[in-house]
Protein backbone atom coordinates (compact mmCIF):
# COMPACT_ATOMS: atom_id res chain seq x y z
CA UNK A 1 0.00 0.00 0.00
CA UNK A 2 1.24 3.47 -1.50
CA UNK A 3 1.32 5.57 2.73
CA UNK A 4 2.44 8.96 1.20
CA UNK A 5 -0.88 10.44 1.84
CA UNK A 6 -1.94 9.14 4.56
CA UNK A 7 -3.00 11.36 7.56
CA UNK A 8 -1.46 9.76 11.14
CA UNK A 9 -4.44 8.07 13.08
CA UNK A 10 -3.27 6.80 16.68
CA UNK A 11 -4.12 7.63 20.91
CA UNK A 12 -0.46 9.06 21.04
CA UNK A 13 -0.60 10.89 17.63
CA UNK A 14 -3.94 12.29 18.99
CA UNK A 15 -2.47 13.46 22.23
CA UNK A 16 0.44 14.70 21.02
CA UNK A 17 -1.44 17.29 18.31
CA UNK A 18 -4.45 17.80 21.13
CA UNK A 19 -1.24 19.23 22.72
CA UNK A 20 0.56 21.12 20.30
CA UNK A 21 -2.44 22.26 18.49
CA UNK A 22 -2.32 24.86 21.72
CA UNK A 23 1.04 25.86 21.91
CA UNK A 24 1.54 29.32 22.07
CA UNK A 25 5.41 29.55 22.63
CA UNK A 26 6.41 31.72 19.73
CA UNK A 27 5.22 34.65 17.81
CA UNK A 28 4.48 33.02 14.97
CA UNK A 29 1.57 31.36 16.40
CA UNK A 30 -0.94 34.15 16.32
CA UNK A 31 0.04 34.42 12.57
CA UNK A 32 -0.94 30.64 11.71
CA UNK A 33 -4.03 28.93 10.43
CA UNK A 34 -3.06 26.07 11.93
CA UNK A 35 -0.27 23.83 13.64
CA UNK A 36 1.11 21.71 11.22
CA UNK A 37 2.33 17.75 12.71
CA UNK A 38 2.91 15.48 10.38
CA UNK A 39 1.62 13.33 7.25
CA UNK A 40 2.67 9.35 6.39
CA UNK A 41 2.30 6.33 8.08
CA UNK A 42 2.94 6.22 11.81
CA UNK A 43 4.92 3.44 11.48
CA UNK A 44 6.89 4.52 8.23
CA UNK A 45 10.68 3.34 7.86
CA UNK A 46 12.07 7.06 6.41
CA UNK A 47 11.03 10.05 7.70
CA UNK A 48 11.28 13.45 5.93
CA UNK A 49 11.80 16.65 8.12
CA UNK A 50 11.91 20.02 6.75
CA UNK A 51 11.88 23.85 7.94
CA UNK A 52 8.04 24.54 8.91
CA UNK A 53 4.80 24.97 7.23
CA UNK A 54 4.68 27.25 3.53
CA UNK A 55 1.55 28.95 2.77
CA UNK A 56 -0.42 26.14 1.09
CA UNK A 57 0.47 23.81 3.92
CA UNK A 58 -0.61 26.53 6.64
CA UNK A 59 -4.21 27.17 5.28
CA UNK A 60 -4.70 22.75 5.03
CA UNK A 61 -2.41 21.85 8.20
CA UNK A 62 -0.91 19.32 6.20
CA UNK A 63 2.79 19.19 5.54
CA UNK A 64 4.60 19.15 1.75
CA UNK A 65 0.93 19.47 -0.08
CA UNK A 66 2.29 22.51 -2.24
CA UNK A 67 4.86 22.26 -5.19
CA UNK A 68 7.57 21.32 -3.34
CA UNK A 69 5.47 18.46 -1.69
CA UNK A 70 4.37 17.50 -4.70
CA UNK A 71 8.39 17.43 -6.12
CA UNK A 72 9.17 15.46 -2.65
CA UNK A 73 6.61 13.00 -3.20
CA UNK A 74 7.26 11.96 -6.76
CA UNK A 75 11.17 11.86 -5.71
CA UNK A 76 9.95 9.78 -2.58
CA UNK A 77 8.18 7.10 -4.74
CA UNK A 78 10.56 6.66 -7.48
CA UNK A 79 13.27 6.26 -4.80
CA UNK A 80 10.99 3.81 -3.66
CA UNK A 81 10.38 2.16 -6.80
CA UNK A 82 14.34 1.83 -7.29
CA UNK A 83 13.90 -0.24 -4.24
CA UNK A 84 11.09 -2.04 -5.46
CA UNK A 85 9.44 -1.17 -2.63
CA UNK A 86 6.21 0.73 -1.93
CA UNK A 87 6.80 3.91 0.03
CA UNK A 88 6.96 3.97 3.95
CA UNK A 89 7.32 7.37 5.06
CA UNK A 90 6.47 10.26 7.43
CA UNK A 91 6.59 13.81 6.65
CA UNK A 92 7.09 16.63 9.29
CA UNK A 93 9.19 20.32 10.08
CA UNK A 94 11.40 21.68 12.87
CA UNK A 95 8.42 24.04 12.71
CA UNK A 96 4.30 23.52 13.61
CA UNK A 97 3.50 26.86 12.81
CA UNK A 98 5.06 28.81 9.14
CA UNK A 99 7.67 31.13 9.88
CA UNK A 100 6.90 34.84 8.49
CA UNK A 101 6.77 38.36 9.50
CA UNK A 102 3.63 39.11 8.41
CA UNK A 103 0.58 37.89 8.79
CA UNK A 104 0.64 36.68 5.02
CA UNK A 105 3.84 37.62 4.33
CA UNK A 106 6.24 35.93 2.68
CA UNK A 107 8.01 32.57 4.02
CA UNK A 108 11.45 32.47 5.88
CA UNK A 109 13.71 30.14 7.71
CA UNK A 110 13.08 29.32 11.34
CA UNK A 111 15.20 31.11 14.09
CA UNK A 112 16.80 29.20 16.57
CA UNK A 113 14.59 30.16 19.42
CA UNK A 114 11.92 29.02 17.51
CA UNK A 115 13.67 25.33 16.73
CA UNK A 116 14.52 25.11 20.47
CA UNK A 117 10.73 25.55 21.26
CA UNK A 118 9.46 23.17 18.99
CA UNK A 119 11.80 20.75 19.42
CA UNK A 120 10.22 18.62 21.90
CA UNK A 121 6.93 18.32 19.34
CA UNK A 122 9.59 16.94 16.35
CA UNK A 123 11.39 14.75 19.21
CA UNK A 124 7.83 13.68 20.46
CA UNK A 125 6.67 13.20 16.54
CA UNK A 126 10.36 11.02 15.68
CA UNK A 127 9.76 8.65 19.18
CA UNK A 128 6.05 8.17 17.64
CA UNK A 129 7.28 7.34 14.54
CA UNK A 130 10.54 5.54 15.66
CA UNK A 131 11.81 5.60 12.16
CA UNK A 132 14.93 3.88 10.80
CA UNK A 133 16.30 6.84 8.45
CA UNK A 134 15.77 10.52 9.23
CA UNK A 135 16.40 12.89 6.18
CA UNK A 136 16.57 16.28 6.74
CA UNK A 137 15.64 18.75 3.85
CA UNK A 138 17.85 21.87 3.09
CA UNK A 139 20.73 23.12 4.67
CA UNK A 140 19.12 25.21 7.61
CA UNK A 141 17.43 22.03 9.00
CA UNK A 142 20.84 20.11 8.00
CA UNK A 143 22.27 22.21 10.60
CA UNK A 144 19.72 23.03 13.12
CA UNK A 145 18.32 19.25 13.52
CA UNK A 146 22.02 17.94 13.63
CA UNK A 147 23.14 20.48 16.45
CA UNK A 148 20.50 19.36 18.97
CA UNK A 149 20.24 15.76 18.18
CA UNK A 150 23.55 15.36 19.48
CA UNK A 151 22.34 16.91 22.89
CA UNK A 152 18.63 15.52 22.36
CA UNK A 153 17.96 12.81 24.98
CA UNK A 154 15.19 11.47 22.77
CA UNK A 155 14.36 7.35 22.77
CA UNK A 156 13.89 7.64 18.65
CA UNK A 157 16.93 5.44 17.59
CA UNK A 158 17.22 6.14 13.26
CA UNK A 159 20.12 4.05 12.22
CA UNK A 160 20.51 6.79 9.85
CA UNK A 161 20.25 10.31 9.66
CA UNK A 162 20.82 11.51 6.20
CA UNK A 163 20.72 15.16 4.64
CA UNK A 164 19.34 15.77 1.26
CA UNK A 165 18.18 18.74 -0.79
CA UNK A 166 15.39 20.71 -0.04
CA UNK A 167 12.65 19.90 -2.43
CA UNK A 168 11.83 23.62 -3.17
CA UNK A 169 15.21 24.05 -4.13
CA UNK A 170 14.66 20.92 -7.04
CA UNK A 171 11.41 23.04 -7.74
CA UNK A 172 13.56 25.82 -8.91
CA UNK A 173 15.77 24.31 -11.39
CA UNK A 174 12.28 22.66 -13.30
CA UNK A 175 10.86 20.28 -10.60
CA UNK A 176 10.25 16.89 -11.54
CA UNK A 177 11.08 17.77 -15.86
CA UNK A 178 14.00 19.18 -14.24
CA UNK A 179 17.83 17.93 -14.75
CA UNK A 180 18.31 18.11 -10.67
CA UNK A 181 15.69 15.95 -9.78
CA UNK A 182 17.08 12.55 -10.99
CA UNK A 183 19.93 13.35 -9.03
CA UNK A 184 17.43 14.08 -6.00
CA UNK A 185 15.55 10.65 -6.56
CA UNK A 186 19.26 9.43 -6.33
CA UNK A 187 19.90 10.94 -3.18
CA UNK A 188 16.87 9.49 -1.71
CA UNK A 189 17.63 6.42 -3.11
CA UNK A 190 21.18 6.00 -1.59
CA UNK A 191 19.75 7.25 2.01
CA UNK A 192 17.27 4.52 1.73
CA UNK A 193 19.90 1.60 1.21
CA UNK A 194 20.61 1.48 5.01
CA UNK A 195 16.59 -0.57 5.02
CA UNK A 196 17.33 -2.54 1.79
CA UNK A 197 21.10 -3.00 1.01
CA UNK A 198 22.12 -4.28 4.12
S1 LIG B 1 6.36 26.75 16.17
FE1 LIG B 1 6.16 25.05 17.62
S2 LIG B 1 6.86 25.85 19.57
FE2 LIG B 1 6.44 27.61 18.25
S3 LIG B 1 4.31 28.16 18.72
FE3 LIG B 1 4.25 26.79 16.98
S4 LIG B 1 3.96 24.74 17.89
FE4 LIG B 1 4.65 26.11 19.53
Amino acid sequence: MVTVGLQPTGRAWARLVAEGSGCRKCPIAGRASKHVFGRGSLSAKAMFVGYGPGLSEDVLGVPFVGPAGKCLDAAVKEAFRLHSRNPSVFFTNLLRCRPCDLLGGPNRDPVPDEIDNCWPLLTRTLEIVNPAVVFLLGQVTHYEFGERWLRSETTASPVAIVEVAHPASIVRRGGVEGAAFETYVRSIFEGLEVLYCG
